[in-house]
């Protein structure tokens, strides 16, 4: 077959790959997308069922940079952002069997039965205590220094445990959290530093119309209205999909693309310049021509493993729904690890009087809930909602649960070598950019930078 030419070829049409085309195609380049999968959006997936909408994977986002709201911008003709309800800014965490809610303000900091006393007080002296020195400390040692054992166990492993499905005692916040890791850097303090930077930005940005920033996002709909959304703007004929056993070779001055399409077919593309936005572990395969020294250095990244369950209940008769979810400490001693309450901000996720829930499972201190059968989550699922929920019986109208083995990277201490691996390939490579979660940050508004910064770096 003879091979199809293109400028620039993009693997993967998850977010970050329909990011990197949408804005390819509005530098007016020449480019073709390839995906394993028949469909895009990646990980990003919706499905409507029973009068219920719900997401299989990511189900919101943050407009966390700029770039998101420009990208909405682009697409504000074929897609609609919805902003989550303001429901969104309260959060539970649990202690001791019992949902409480983070508190937000100083009044709300002084009564929580979340942190000690010892931990309330010694918070006064947060701003007086020195900066680290240790470029590696874990997240648990950091914030154990600064603010106290019970801000790590319900404050911050709820959070890690949100975001990365992670653990505080492995993620090191230069590379996991490099906005907090700045701050302390920077100003010498979390509180200080916040207080500072607030003033620093009032001075030298105008004030926006509307507070946009760090607001939860998704898409009316659902977000795999935003994934088409991206696929057609970037043009649907760019994309080549359900292509298996991917390989990327470079040959005098060009990438060689080759896999095999759902006929069994061989397909070859040439291009001249190469873009991964694939998870790490799939590089070994997809970039043979790599040492193993330098290759093992990005593919060792740990991914947690994670299960989501959604479940939508025609008529809601549990716990009052007036949160974004809750979270749970590793402490705790639970079997899942939070509750996402989407039809409690988000339009149309339920029928009148019904509710909408996503339960996260698994996580990197639960790796093994991902092996388990279908029946023996359910039995977790069950025993969890009736003592945390507030259901008596448990008789949800719809059921699904999703696996995800290569769910979230761990940005550890093994990132600094990762990062280096990867800039040295680009370096020896002139044309192959790897992208993807495996650096650039893990959520969804980083993806879509990561994904803008990856069209305007080709030549
Ligand atoms: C369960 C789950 C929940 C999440 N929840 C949130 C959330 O609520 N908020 C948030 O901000 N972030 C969330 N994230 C993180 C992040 O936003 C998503 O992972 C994001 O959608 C990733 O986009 P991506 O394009 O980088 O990767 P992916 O979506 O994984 O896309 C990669 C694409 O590459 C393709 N591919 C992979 N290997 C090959 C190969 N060998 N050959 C060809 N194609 C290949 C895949 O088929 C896929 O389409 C979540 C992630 C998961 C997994």
């Amino acid at each position: 077959m003879t091979p199809l030419q293109t400028d620039i070829v993009v693997i993967g049409a998850g977010l970050t790959g329909l990011t990197t085309a949408h804005y390819l195609n509005k530098a007016g380049k020449n480019f073709l997308v390839i995906d394993r999968n028949p469909f895009v959006g990646g990980a990003i997936q919706t499905a409507s069922e029973e009068g219920f909408t719900f997401e299989k994977g990511p189900s919101t986002g943050v407009m966390s940079n700029e770039t998101v709201g420009e990208l909405f911008e682009d697409l504000k003709d074929i897609c609609t952002l919805e902003r989550a309800a303001d429901t969104v800014n309260k959060r539970y965490v649990l202690k001791d069997g019992r949902w409480e809610a983070l508190p937000s303000g100083l009044m709300g900091g002084i009564t929580t039965p979340l942190f000690t006393l010892y931990d309330k007080f010694r918070i006064l002296g947060e701003p007086f205590r020195k900066a680290g020195t240790n470029p590696n400390e874990t997240l648990a040692e950091l914030v154990k220094r600064r603010m106290g054992n019970s801000f790590l166990d319900y404050a911050i492993d709820p959070f890690i445990i949100g975001v990365y499905a992670g653990d505080p005692a492995y993620l090191v916040p230069r590379f996991a959290l490099p906005k907090l890791y700045n701050l302390e850097q920077k100003y010498g303090s979390f509180i200080g530093g916040a207080i500072k930077m607030g003033r620093e930005k009032a001075k030298t940005q105008p004030k926006p119309k509307k507070k946009e920033s760090n607001r939860i996002f998704s898409v009316e709909g659902g977000l795999t209205n935003f994934m088409k959304a991206l696929q057609q703007s970037a043009g649907a004929d760019k994309f080549i999909l359900g292509i298996n056993n991917l390989t990327i070779t470079p040959e005098n001055g060009h990438y060689t693309v080759k896999g095999i399409n759902f006929q069994g077919e061989e397909i070859s593309i040439h291009a001249k310049q190469a873009i991964t936005t694939v998870g790490a572990h799939e590089l070994e395969m997809m970039l043979p021509f790599v040492e193993k020294t330098t290759l093992d250095k990005i593919t060792n990244l740990l991914y947690a493993k994670v299960v989501q369950v959604s479940l939508g209940f025609k008529q809601w008769n549990g716990f009052e729904l007036d949160a974004f979810g809750g979270l749970i400490s590793f402490k705790e001693k639970r079997d899942i690890l939070g509750v996402l309450f989407p039809s409690a901000f988000l339009k149309n996720r339920a029928p009148e009087g019904g509710a909408m829930l996503s339960v996260f499972m698994g996580g990197v201190r639960r790796p093994e809930i991902h092996g388990l059968s279908d029946e023996a989550i359910l039995q977790y699922v069950k025993k969890e909602m009736c003592s945390i929920m507030g259901l008596k019986s448990f008789n949800p109208d719809l059921v699904r649960i999703f696996r995800y083995r290569e769910a979230i990277p761990q940005y550890g201490a093994d990132c600094e070598a990762r990062f280096a691996a990867v800039e040295a390939l680009e370096k020896q490579y002139s044309g192959l950019y790897i992208g993807g979660n495996l650096r650039n940050g893990i959520g969804m508004a980083d993806r879509i930078l990561q994904g803008k910064n990856l069209a305007e770096g080709v030549k």
